[in-house]
């Protein structure tokens, strides 16, 4: 069987990049397509502050550079390029990027998920002139000024916390009477003086000239719509699982690639790990962990092809 590496991963987040050293350290020749830049979502976290081994907050960005680099340190290359499709011919799978075509034994598919849209006017015009889906990238710009925060999960309780540090008139609204978020973030958000929630509230318009002067906002208890200023709408309401490229896998009703336990899917040879993965808990240390599984999965199944498994 003539490959050009024996696994390939698709995306280079915390999932990928361990995927990657485990397998490198496991004598596999292995390759990761990267899209952007090697981190994935973790590359956004500002104070990643419940990674296992780190008392003190570490920054995403930093620890996603280490990741890569040891990953490199075992031997895994990392390309960038985006991945048109794969798919497997007899036992070999073959991934087409926007450069070349490659084939390999194995594949992972890491690609993580993207931020989700809300949809509404004046969203898609603003993006970029007072609408953002990072608070890390495009706080600073808000400083002292007045923010809107939509969402009521993990990220924008995490992200209006980090806003909060850089304004303290945040307003942060949420479709329903209570936050879906970890009680320890939703709290530290309900009992931050910069913060004031507004439950039952809706987005509907967001409005302006050249940038985000004001949004008309639903409260849907009292079903009553009303403008408020404001400066900059951060919006946080989920995440769409980045799957495009490959056909045939099983996925769950949200869209995430469903695997059983050693991170396989459908297919044989085709692994997913992280938060493309239907997983019920999306965090930097659950994507490097299914990342290792994967990776030890993959090299079970290539000792299986190559008929050298030691049952
Ligand atoms: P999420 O958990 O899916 O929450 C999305 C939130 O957006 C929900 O509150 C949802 O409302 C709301 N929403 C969805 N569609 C909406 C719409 N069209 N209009 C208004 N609101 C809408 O997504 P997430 O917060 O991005 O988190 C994604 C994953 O990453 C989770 O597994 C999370 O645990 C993880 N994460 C963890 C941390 C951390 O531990 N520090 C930080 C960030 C993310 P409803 O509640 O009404 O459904």
């Amino acid at each position: 069987m003539e490959t050009d590496r024996d696994l390939i991963i698709i995306g280079g987040g915390a999932a990928g990049l361990t995927a990657a050293q485990y397998g490198a350290r496991g004598n596999l020749s292995v390759l990761v397509i990267e899209q952007m830049a090697a981190g994935g979502q973790a590359l956004l976290i500002d104070d990643l502050e419940n990674y296992p081994g780190f008392p003190e907050p570490v920054k995403g960005f930093d620890i996603s550079q280490k990741m890569e680099q040891q990953a490199v340190k075992f031997g895994a290359e990392i390309t960038y390029a985006s991945v048109a499709s794969v798919k497997k011919e007899g036992n070999v799978f073959v991934v087409k990027t926007d450069r070349d075509e490659l084939k390999a034994l194995s594949v992972i598919i890491a690609t993580g998920s993207q931020h989700r849209n809300l949809n509404v006017p004046g969203e898609k015009e603003f993006t970029g002139r007072g609408v953002s889906y990072c608070a890390t990238c495009d706080g600073p710009f808000f400083k002292d000024k007045k923010i809107l925060v939509v969402g009521g999960g993990d990220a924008a309780c995490d992200e209006a916390t980090y806003l909060s540090n850089l304004t303290d008139k945040i307003i942060m609204i949420h479709r329903r009477d209570r936050f879906r978020a970890q009680k320890a973030l939703a709290e530290r958000v309900l009992n931050n003086p910069h913060i004031e929630v507004r439950f039952n509230h809706e987005l509907k318009e967001i409005m302006g000239s050249q940038k985000v002067e004001k949004v008309r906002l639903l409260n849907n208890r009292e079903n009553n719509e009303y403008e408020e200023d404001t400066d900059a709408v951060f919006i946080f309401i989920g995440s769409i699982p980045q799957t495009a490229m490959i056909q045939d896998v099983k996925l769950d009703e949200a869209g995430y690639i469903v695997t059983d336990r050693k991170m396989e899917t459908n297919i044989r040879g085709l692994f997913a790990a992280g938060d493309v993965r239907s997983t019920p808990f999306r965090q930097v240390v659950v994507a490097a962990g299914e990342g290792a599984v994967a990776a030890h999965s993959v090299s079970q199944y290539i000792d299986e092809l190559r008929g050298e498994a030691y049952k």
